[in-house]
């Protein structure tokens, strides 16, 4: 969805989710914020001073009381669009809101557009773009560490190493614009190989940056977890031990599973989706031929695989035809069922993990299991930068590679006139992720995907 946002107008939303609560803030913003406010409101709202809080009556048009509120007006540049705004805190009736909102709608504002707020926090420059993207993700965010890490992005974190890069780039970029100009001096000022040895520096970093948004994308969307594994192994039992609920039915009939069950799961810090698939084993039943195309489909989208074998019994040709298939992938060897017996054969895998589903011997093993496959690097510190948006993947991405073609053509002995168009292109990358050189159609799609009152 395309918005076109016009700057300028005094835009009014309910801020607040809808629905009955004890409070409901119904936002103004704009030139007329004040104003408006004034209109509708029995204080004189254009004396009050900026950021103070104060008691009163929302009037409709002809002077009868809809509703006691408290009114705060926020003076620009001070508050958070950077324009004149103003915050009614009315009762939260779904009813009554929606006639505050009414009343400051027919008294001259204009509904809001979803994001607007924050459209006109980005265009005051309150907010840079990567900021305004962390207002969306922490409203969003579902577990401890992606609260952590959009918080981070909000305060600027995210956006100050870009603003490095780009300081250092630009230093780079005029180096190589003074060797064009001045080929003797320029090149006594700033040799070649250490101007290449720092873009080489940068370009790691940059790659660095990069290398974290495997992490990120599992902080802020969840890991998929996929049981796999023959009929009857234990993986319904298992999926019901490790959520300590249960949830899948767990019969000793093999095929009980005919669908694949999706749930979500909190582990420490983070959160799972985990899918109990269909067992895999060679149906004629139709019914059971489509639940074990979507079993395979599941272990295909899955980040993680736990593939499930029977202890207590030889491994069938199903097992073995499985355990082949899943080599390449992310999986995790769980050996079910070992309060019968040990397994009789030993297969190459890392990592095994052995337990008892039934018994919920050894779950807090494949727990640390899994945490060690995510976070093959150490579970991210509160202080570490982790990329999480595919926006900011893609443009980090191309600026790598810029950066790569200038140390190539450096290295290649070619003429720096060549290669400030690869230089230019990297540092129009990296502004892209704060919001320079960005095109209103880019901006729209980002804002427009917020919510409305936001
Ligand atoms: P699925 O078809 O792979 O989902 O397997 P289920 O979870 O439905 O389990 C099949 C049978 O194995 C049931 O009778 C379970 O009670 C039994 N079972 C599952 N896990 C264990 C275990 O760890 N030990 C023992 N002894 N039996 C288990």
């Amino acid at each position: 969805m395309n918005i076109q946002y016009q700057k300028g107008s005094t835009i009014a939303a309910v801020a607040t989710p809808p629905g009955n609560g004890a409070i409901a803030i119904v936002r103004l913003s704009g030139p007329e914020a004040i104003a408006i406010a004034e209109k509708i409101f029995s204080g004189p709202v254009a004396k009050f001073r900026s950021h103070t809080a104060h008691t009163g009556q929302v009037l409709a048009a002809d002077g009868s009381v809809i509703d006691q509120a408290l009114l705060i007006v926020f003076c620009a540049p001070r508050s958070y669009t950077g324009e004149d705004s103003v915050e009614i805190y009315c009762h939260g009736g779904a009813l009554v809101t929606r006639k505050v909102l009414h009343r400051v709608l027919e008294a001259g504002a204009r509904a809001a557009l979803p994001g607007e707020f924050s459209f006109q926090a980005f265009g005051n420059g309150k907010l840079d773009l990567a900021q305004a993207e962390a207002v969306q993700l922490l409203i969003s965010s579902q577990n401890e560490l992606a609260r952590q890490s959009a918080s981070q992005q909000l305060e600027g974190v995210l956006s100050k190493r870009i603003a490095q890069f780009q300081q250092n780039l630009t230093r780079i970029a005029a180096i190589l614009e003074a060797w064009v100009d001045f080929p003797e001096e320029g090149l006594e000022f700033a040799p070649l190989d250490a101007t290449i040895e720092e873009l080489e520096t940068i370009h790691q970093q940059i790659l660095a940056l990069l290398n974290t948004f495997h992490e990120g994308r599992a902080i802020h969307e969840g890991i998929s977890l996929c049981l796999a594994g023959s009929p009857n192994v234990g993986k319904s039992s298992l999926m019901n031990a490790l959520l300590g609920k249960n949830r899948a039915i767990v019969t000793d009939i093999p095929g009980t599973t005919r669908d694949s069950l999706e749930e979500n799961l909190r582990l420490g810090s983070m959160h799972f989706r985990i899918t109990d698939t269909a067992g895999i084993c060679s149906a004629t039943d139709p019914v059971e031929q489509e639940g074990i195309r979507r079993s395979f489909a599941a272990m295909d989208a899955a980040d993680l695989i736990l593939l499930v074998l029977d202890a207590s019994r030889p491994l069938s040709d199903n097992d073995r035809q499985l355990i082949d298939e899943l080599k390449e992938k992310r999986a995790i060897l769980v050996w079910n069922k070992v309060d019968l017996s040990m397994p009789e054969e030993t297969i190459s895998w890392e990592p095994v993990v052995f337990l008892s589903a039934k018994e919920s011997q050894g779950i807090d093993a494949l727990k640390q299991a899994i945490d060690r496959m995510i976070w093959k690097n150490g579970m991210p510190s509160k202080e570490e930068i982790v990329l999480s948006s595919v926006r900011h993947y893609q443009a980090l991405h191309a600026a790598a590679d810029s950066c790569q073609a200038v140390i190539d053509g450096l290295k290649e002995g070619r003429s720096p006139e060549f290669l400030s168009f690869d230089m230019r292109s990297c540092l129009n990358h990296l502004g892209a992720i704060i919001g320079t050189n960005v095109s209103e159609d880019i901006l729209s799609s980002i804002f427009s995907q917020f919510c409305v009152g936001k």
